[in-house]
């Protein structure tokens, strides 16, 4: 993929540094920024000029902080001077927003897929694309989530909710639309917009859950994602939760699959009540105390409860997201939920901080347009 970037995200390594640091947490005064990437001022001077230049980075006014001597400067973006689309392909419809430089949304749409083979798809992508451009005509860049494994280049090599391998994403979406695009598995986009812009920003260990179809899960620690090629299988899918839970389709008993997706617990109440029960149907029968439901979105909870507990033991993290369509059972299953983290962990232990999200799709739209801005503003991977 042969993509055009501005001369500063070529640049070496400290500078983008600089701008990461500024675009993050900024506004931020030069001798902080100088701070915390231990950097003297002259160097400081050297990184920020280029930034200055292309108009990534502007000075803000004056800040002082107390000590004799000079004021110093104020760095900051305008988060406003770059757009870009984020994208989140489902098996029904495509869901896209526009954003600025820090992620925020601007815009959001969405389109009905009328066939899943890759041609159709894309055709939808591009024109979600234009429809958004409409309002947003300057786009920097496009990224797309998929929920399946995504390898160099845009490459979806498998996504079971749409019966792909091996798919060019990426190059069929810039031949099309002419937008740089960048492919991403969606989990990795929605904790990469947490890592930077979210509840993860400035911690050193964080971690991402999400509900729904899958069960999914993300850590950041050090900075860095956690990560490998298999990461988009979605490996905590048959963690073992409730030794007297459902089976799943690969025989486990009780596993995250098994208890906590959408199609799990509509799946159980509507066994219970004989009765064909949709997912938020579900939620609201247990909600209204319905015996059958409630037992069952409890026992869900529980599960859920355990998991946390289980990542919290195993990988320390300061804080956990809890996000994805099926989020909800977080709330209707609260008690349980607590209680079943409480169980697995030791009473010593401070309690978890746990930020819930909407459950919105326009979340993960979201990320991957951080992906976006990180992989084309910042020079953050190689393209
Ligand atoms: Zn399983």
């Amino acid at each position: 993929m042969r993509i055009t970037t501005p001369r500063w995200t070529q640049s070496n390594g400290a500078t983008r540094a600089v701008a990461l640091e500024v675009l993050i947490h900024g506004p931020l005064s030069r001798s902080e920024v100088a701070r915390r990437l231990e950097l003297s001022p002259g160097s400081l001077t050297r990184l920020s000029a280029p930034l200055l230049d292309s108009g990534l980075l502007i000075e803000v006014g004056e800040h002082s902080d107390g000590r004799v001597g000079r004021p110093s400067q104020l760095l900051d973006v305008v988060p406003a001077s770059k757009r870009f689309i984020g994208m989140k392909l489902m098996a029904e419809e495509i869901a896209g927003a526009t954003t600025d430089l820090r992620g925020n949304v601007l815009a959001t749409e969405r389109r009905r897929l009328q066939a899943r083979d890759p041609q159709s798809v894309v055709a939808t992508i591009a024109e979600l694309a234009t429809s958004l451009r409409r309002g947003s005509p300057e786009i920097t860049a496009l990224g797309i989530g998929v929920g399946g494994l995504v390898g160099e280049h845009g490459l979806v090599q498998s996504a079971p909710f749409l019966h792909w391998n091996d798919v060019p994403l990426g190059s069929m979406v810039e031949a099309v639309s002419g937008l740089p695009t960048i492919v991403e598995n969606d989990l990795v986009a929605f904790t990469e917009y947490e890592h930077w812009f979210g509840a993860g920003r400035g911690l050193d260990r964080f971690a991402v859950v999400t509900l729904g179809a899958g069960v999914g899960y993300g850590l950041v620690i050090h900075d860095e994602i956690v990560r490998n090629d298999e990461f988009g299988i979605g490996l905590i899918g048959h963690w073992p939760l409730d030794p007297f839970g459902p089976v799943c389709s690969e025989g486990h008993r009780g596993c995250a699959k098994a208890i906590l997706t959408d199609t799990a617990i509509a799946g159980s109440v509507s066994q219970a009540l004989g009765r064909t029960v949709s997912y938020p149907a579900a939620l609201n029968l247990a909600a209204s105390g319905e015996a059958a439901a409630r037992r069952i979105v409890d026992d869900a909870g529980r599960g859920l409860g355990r998991l946390l507990a289980a990542i919290a033991n195993l990988t320390m993290p300061e804080a956990i997201v809890l996000g994805g369509e099926g989020v909800r059972l977080a709330e209707v299953a609260g008690e349980a939920m607590e209680a079943g983290l409480r169980a697995d962990r030791d009473p010593r232990t401070k309690p978890i901080p746990l930020a819930i999200r909407s459950g919105d799709n326009i979340e993960w739209c979201r990320g991957a347009a951080v992906v976006a801005i990180q992989t084309f503003v910042l020079g953050h991977r190689e393209t």
